[in-house]
């Protein structure tokens, strides 16, 4: 038996009809292609996965440097230096960073030095300006330094052959400077899914505009275009479609050509207004699921030619909190990330939860943190509808399904809204 007779495959459901959480995530993660790398230039990279290691071809420092800036020495020469006996020396020239030729350094001679700079021929040292004194031409050191000090030496962070960044990794602002030191400039990485997003429904307007009496603004668009911008994904706007077989049939195939993913919202269950599983099953295939959770139990995926679709309930919570078990960990996979879900942890619920059995719950609640623990309290009135509890909302409280509710000092497990 299918959830809604009549669209799609069938599919392993309850005695209600449910299928699990679990079981319609696999169907979209398994709806997925596998990503496939590309080359990128090192700016373009931040945030992406890594599709192979690189290694370094490079060593660094790639020559003996000044760490500080003073005077490069032989260590020998200060080895009786003290504040009442100071070693006096001749100043030979100086050298700074990215300067070219600098005077050797002999027995009796030192060279002015800048951090950076190349160790001049001879000198095994650096002596930090602050600990010296003296004028032009000649300087006196008040203190002994050991060999080797204050000197940057070659492949101290890097050698040929040494990992610089793991693939699978995902590409920080610190990898960069790394990446860019070595010289690795183009690297290979898992591009960003583009994304297109459908609100679907008569009733809608864009935000923009003035909605005419029965008429409500486009919450779902704009919200859904930030959480995937926010996955890191790229979205696209296919903007607005009435509930009419014809445009919506359109707006797919207009928007095709520009899609690794359609999000549609709205449309999904079973009204007679509902036309999204029959436009999806007319281009391509679809199954439609109602799921064992609430908020949102009516859900669709499938596939138009290669693109996988999934769509949501149209109400704006049950559209964010499917995003978050559904769309999220899809997204995180097309990008090659290893942990599909994001973070929990546990809290304790300061006021009673309350949840349906038989159904996931998924409450969207403040979390505050006192002696060492997470509280968690519901961000108000939890209907479907009411936008502004997402808002207000760092996580979800996941209530099991077999659970009907989580007395107050009781723990319950908190999907962080947060990264
Ligand atoms: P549906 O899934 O089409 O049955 O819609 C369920 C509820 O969500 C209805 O109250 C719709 O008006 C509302 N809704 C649908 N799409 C949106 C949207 N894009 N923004 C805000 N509310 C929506
Ligand atoms: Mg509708």
């Amino acid at each position: 038996m299918s959830g809604f007779v009549g669209h799609g495959r069938a599919e392993v459901v309850d005695a209600a009809g449910l299928v699990t959480v679990e079981e319609h995530l696999q169907g979209i993660l398994d709806l997925l292609p596998a990503p496939d790398p590309i080359e990128l230039r090192l700016s373009d990279c931040l945030g992406l996965v890594l599709a192979d290691f690189v290694n370094s071809r490079v060593t660094l420092p790639a020559f003996a440097n000044a760490a500080m800036d003073g005077y490069a020495v032989i260590a020998d020469d200060l080895a009786g230096a003290t504040v009442d006996e100071p070693v006096t020396l001749t100043v030979a020239g100086e050298v700074v960073a990215g300067g070219g030729w600098s005077p050797d350094v002999s027995p009796g001679r030192v060279v002015r030095i800048m951090t950076g700079a190349p160790l001049p021929e001879g000198a095994d040292t650096v002596v930090p300006v602050e600990t010296t004194s003296g004028a032009q031409g000649a300087v006196a050191f008040h203190r002994a330094y050991e060999r080797g000090a204050n000197v940057r030496r070659p492949g101290e962070d890097l050698t040929p052959g040494q990992p610089l960044v793991a693939a699978g990794r995902r590409i920080t602002p610190a990898d960069i400077g790394l990446l860019a030191a070595a010289g690795a400039t183009r690297v290979s990485c898992l591009p960003q899914p583009r994304v297109v997003v459908l609100s679907s429904g008569d009733e809608l307007v864009r935000a923009e505009d003035e909605p005419h009496p029965g008429r409500i603004r486009d919450a779902n668009g704009p919200m859904l275009a930030a959480l995937i911008k926010q996955t890191g994904a790229l979205p696209f706007s296919a903007g607005i479609v009435p509930d009419d077989r014809k445009a919506l049939m359109y707006a797919f195939d207009t928007n095709l050509g520009h899609a690794d993913l359609f999000v549609c919202t709205g449309g999904a269950s079973a009204g007679t207004r509902d036309l999204l599983p029959d436009v999806i099953d007319a281009l391509g295939e679809v199954t439609t699921a109602k799921v064992a959770m609430k908020p949102g139990m009516p859900q669709i995926r499938g596939r138009i030619g290669e693109t996988p679709v999934i769509g949501l309930p149209g109400n704006p919570v049950s559209a964010f909190v499917s995003f978050e078990v559904f769309v999220r960990p899809a997204l995180r996979r097309l990008q090659g990330r290893r942990d599909v879900n994001r973070p929990t942890v546990t809290a304790v619920a300061t006021e009673p939860l309350r949840a349906s059995a038989g159904k996931r719950a998924y409450l969207r609640v403040r979390l505050a943190r006192e002696e060492g623990r997470w509280l968690a309290t519901p961000t108000g009135p939890q209907g479907s509808h009411v936008i502004s509890s997402i808002a207000r909302a760092d996580g979800l409280a996941v209530i099991a399904e077999d659970v009907d509710e989580v007395a107050a000092g009781d723990e319950v497990r908190v999907h962080l809204l947060v990264d």
